[in-house]
């Protein structure tokens, strides 16, 4: 077993070392070799230490370079040498952290994550929280607590009835809600389609002047960062209207409410922590690994009443906060304790220098790539810059030979009408040699 434990931890060390010097995005020849893990299901086991040689030699020149520095598609963080470290740990731990008597110890890291978490992103210290697998069950767990609170208020018991007869709410949304926000109205029986649509600015907010009228029956759904442009819905003024209609207000603030923990950019999230809910990632920007989202509830009441179980085996420690009368999942393993380890090796400080070093780096690929003479379409406020090299087809071509070439990887999007190609600066391992080097690969290849 050491031989085995010693092995993995080695290969992995190999291969996080290796990251810098290889294709950001596996070669071909890489992900031909995949099939070679496959085969027929052999019908006798294999020695661990070869099971643990082939992944290695087969998948890990096949995986995608998004541990290293130079990754910059979609909204995906690295992994913290602490947070993956404390991920080994508790993964040998096994834990079951979804009820206090199947492990006490997970269930008191998770309540001290989760108040230093409350402190960070400056919210409420009463609130309720679960911990669950990223931003899109966040959204589904806080929309269920929003589903509970509305129909409380309206007299329906919707956890015991169901929707069947029950009086309509109104969902309203911005016009750049995220797909995963309406997939979590959709498991809910609030309907993807069945929402309002508030018209937005050039930068993706909300427009409040555009707002419907709200009353007790609607759930009004922020977004703190805009997945293209970074962009901050006005939180303060539409949680102030939301409030006196005494409409619920949830924020989808899968990477944005990480602005919170930097006094540079804690202004963007001004008025977030007045909602009734709040979505975040964990594996986005404050770099733990997958799986890891948090479903934060003003009022924890609200969270507990959509998410409790009861059962005669399932023994309730009434004086302790029983993790798993706060999530959908009952057994699930201890996403908390990854949480505790980024925040302990960060502090403070440590975490807001990572939050804004993103931004700065961000910054710098703007100004780069504007004074090279392209358009960057958004105002840069945060960690996402949208790059435009022309029309869409020169801008298709740019985005296809940056991948190709693998000093770095960016993605594509179109943002209101323009093809762009996007960058998102999420990780701690990125360093401003890995922009300077990102920059003139990117600018090389856009001038062939
Ligand atoms: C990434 C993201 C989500 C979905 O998060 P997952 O962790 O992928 O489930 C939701 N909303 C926004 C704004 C996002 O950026």
């Amino acid at each position: 077993m050491d031989d085995l434990f010693m092995n993995a931890a080695e290969r992995a060390s190999l291969y996080l070392n290796g990251l810098n010097s290889r294709s950001v995005a596996p070669r071909p020849e890489a992900l031909r070799r995949l099939p070679e893990l496959g085969g027929p299901l052999p019908e006798n086991g294999e020695d661990p230490v070869q099971v643990l040689a082939l992944l290695d030699e087969i998948g890990s020149p096949a995986t995608t370079a998004s541990a290293g520095g130079r990754y910059f598609g979609f909204v995906i963080g690295g992994s913290l040498p602490a947070a993956l470290a404390s991920n080994w740990l508790a993964g040998a731990w096994d834990q079951d952290a979804g009820m206090v008597v199947a492990s006490p110890a997970t269930a008191a890291i998770e309540e001290i994550s989760l108040g230093w978490l409350r402190d960070v992103l400056r919210l409420p210290a009463g609130s309720g929280a679960g911990f669950v697998t990223g931003a899109t069950m966040a959204n589904f767990t806080c929309l269920a607590a929003a589903r509970h609170g509305v129909y409380r208020k309206l007299g329906w018991d919707v956890e015991g009835r169901g929707l069947y007869g029950a009086p309509p709410l109104t969902v309203v949304v911005g016009e750049e809600v995220h797909v995963s926000l309406l997939k979590a109205l959709a498991m809910l029986g609030l309907g993807r389609e069945r929402v309002v649509r508030v018209p937005v600015d050039g930068q993706g907010r909300m427009r409040p002047e555009a707002l419907p009228r709200l009353d007790e029956t609607t759930i009004l759904c922020l977004q703190a960062g805009n997945v293209n442009t970074g962009a901050f819905d006005p939180a303060r003024e539409l949680c102030a209207i939301a409030r006196e209609s005494d409409a619920w207000v949830h924020v989808d603030g899968a990477f944005g409410l990480w602005a919170a923990a930097s006094p540079q950019r804690a202004h963007l999230a001004d008025g977030v922590a007045e909602a009734d809910s709040i979505a975040t990632d964990a594996h986005k920007w404050l770099n733990v690994p997958y799986d890891s989202g948090i479903a934060f509830c003003r009022s924890p009441e609200n969270l507990r009443a959509a998410m409790s179980t009861t059962a005669a085996y399932l023994i309730q420690e009434e004086e302790q906060r029983e993790p798993s009368q706060y999530t959908p999942e009952l057994s699930r393993r201890a996403r908390g304790v990854e949480i505790w380890a980024a925040l302990r090796s960060l502090g403070r400080t440590g975490l807001a220098e990572l939050i804004e070093r993103c931004c700065r780096h961000a910054e710098r690929f703007a100004d780069g790539l504007r004074q090279a003479g392209y358009s960057v379409l958004n105002e840069v406020v945060l960690n996402q810059v949208l790059v435009s090299f022309g029309d869409e087809i020169a801008t298709r071509r740019v985005i296809a030979a940056v991948q190709q070439d693998g000093t770095c990887w960016c993605g594509g999007t179109v943002w209101q009408g323009h093809t762009a190609m996007r960058i998102s600066v999420s990780s701690w391992a990125t360093t401003k040699e890995d922009v300077d080097k990102s920059l003139a690969a990117i600018l090389s290849v856009a001038k062939m």
